[in-house]
């Protein structure tokens, strides 16, 4: 009997089927950790970072949007602290030369390695006999340092040295100076910026969850230090309203975690994680830290530019403390389309659709004509969906297969609406059909009516 595939594997193949994403360099073989997004997995993947772009810039006037190079000066990334120390532990099989992230090993073995030294995992492996997923004796846990690193130029020396950015954060914080100067904000104000980063994961996992090629969006939002509790708070409730009115997550499956002490990155003071239960556990979503004063010392101190702010008010000079929220596209899309992969009978036929928002879903109507051989139909057809489109954003034409396989189609991309052109539509101006994804349900609706029927 066939294996029967996990919701993961579901999800994967829904993915590249219907063109949502693909793996990276596929016709290569493939290249680990990276995915290319298709039609529709751009249009997802851009209606998430503009509903976040709207909420988190566009309708607040405290906030500056930034779009930073990717490259930076090495030195930024001295100051950050990621030369030193942005690293995983990891172990390698000493057979196959492969490696393995040592706490993903530990947890395997029912240890939680959650505040864990490098010495305290070395013990655990050598007490509890870890092997390799392999079967293989394994080396000492070691730390890895994750940032992609190149040179800039021709030269090829120690001056040259850059790195793929790690994160979109340090970005925000060496323009701070700039939009101090050029636009003269009051505190509390934050910059946003959506982009690229990097890392080089030991083990690129999980589809789009754990990748080396990622995509953030963060926030650093400044305030005087006695303001810290309060803004901590607001972004908190702010990222899930996100989550849940924006992405139509089901709040049921979204988990605040504290971060211990011992578990938080180096510069945060305090962190607060969102969780999401993927169908492979329940995973960091999104986070939340109180990165203090120490990335505006730091580049304050590196660089010797000034970066404190006076207050008008108070007469006063201080360096501000900073709030950031980030957030991961990849792992938002992964936790929407976990949320809406429905299977049901309808007709008698499984079927397998998308409960997809209609915020965030790639086709939000598609028109059919009734026929494909019927001029009359097709011309009335593209008359609607011209309509349409004028005021809808993500209208689709569809006039490929019977009407069932339309359907289908159109279920499994998550397609809320699909609107029928028949015969009595054209011979008795009796309106069009208006199916309901979830439901399966249809109903007449006249033309006219139909923009704000639909008005989504
Ligand atoms: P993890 O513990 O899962 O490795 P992290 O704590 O290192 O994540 P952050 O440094 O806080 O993650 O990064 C901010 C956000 O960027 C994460 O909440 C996540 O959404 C996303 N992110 C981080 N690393 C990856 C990755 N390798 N692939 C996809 N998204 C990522």
């Amino acid at each position: 009997m066939a294996k029967e595939e996990t919701k993961m594997e579901k999800i994967i193949s829904l993915c590249k089927r219907r063109g949502f994403v693909f793996q990276g360099s596929e016709i290569y073989g493939g290249l680990a950790g990276t995915w290319d997004y298709g039609p529709y997995g751009v249009t997802l993947k851009n209606n998430i970072t503009s509903l976040w772009w709207n909420r988190f810039v566009d309708t607040r006037d405290d906030m500056y949007g930034v779009d930073a190079a990717i490259l930076m000066h090495q030195n930024v990334w001295k100051a950050s602290g990621h030369v030193g120390g942005f690293s995983d532990p990891l172990v390698t099989d000493v057979k196959t030369n492969k490696r393995f992230r040592a706490d993903h090993l530990l947890e395997e073995m029912g240890v939680d390695p959650k505040g864990m030294t490098l010495e305290q995992m070395n013990a655990v492996f050598k007490e509890k006999k870890i092997k390799s997923p392999d079967g293989n004796d394994v080396s000492d846990v070691k730390q890895f340092n994750m940032m992609f690193k190149t040179n800039v130029g021709a030269l090829q020396d120690d001056s040259s040295i850059s790195y793929l950015r790690p994160e979109t954060a340090q970005g925000l914080f060496v323009n701070f100076k700039n939009i101090i100067d050029t636009f003269h904000p009051k505190l509390p104000f934050g910059l946003a910026q959506i982009g690229k980063a990097f890392r080089n994961e030991i083990a690129p996992r999980d589809f789009i969850f754990r990748v080396r090629e990622l995509e953030q969006m963060e926030i650093e939002y400044f305030v005087k230090p006695e303001d810290y509790k309060k803004t901590f708070d607001k972004f908190l409730q702010e990222q899930k309203d996100f989550l849940i009115n924006d992405l139509g997550l089901d709040a049921s499956h979204i988990h605040e975690v504290e971060i211990p002490d011992a578990d938080r990155a180096h510069y945060s003071k305090r962190s607060v994680d969102h969780e999401f239960d993927f169908p492979f556990g329940q995973k960091e979503l999104l986070g939340l830290a109180y990165r203090t004063d120490f990335d505006l010392k730091q580049h304050t101190e590196h660089s010797g530019t000034d970066l404190s702010y006076y207050d008008e008010e108070t007469k006063e000079r201080f360096i501000p403390h900073c709030i950031e929220p980030t957030f991961g596209v990849g792992r938002l899309m992964l936790a929407v389309l976990s949320d809406a992969y429905t299977e049901d009978i309808i007709d008698g036929e499984t079927r397998v659709y998308l409960k997809l928002s209609p915020k965030v879903a790639p086709v939000k109507v598609a028109v059919f004509p009734l026929l494909k051989n019927k001029p009359m139909l097709i011309e009335k057809a593209q008359e609607v969906y011209k309509m349409l489109k004028k005021d809808i954003k993500g209208v689709a034409f569809d006039d490929n297969g019977n009407i069932g396989k339309r359907y289908r189609r159109q279920d499994e991309i998550g397609t809320p609406y699909c609107v029928t052109i028949d015969f009595d539509t054209v011979e008795k101006d009796a309106g069009v059909t208006v199916r309901n994804r979830d439901t399966g349900k249809q109903e007449r609706v006249k033309i006219e009516e139909l923009t704000s029927y639909l008005k989504i």
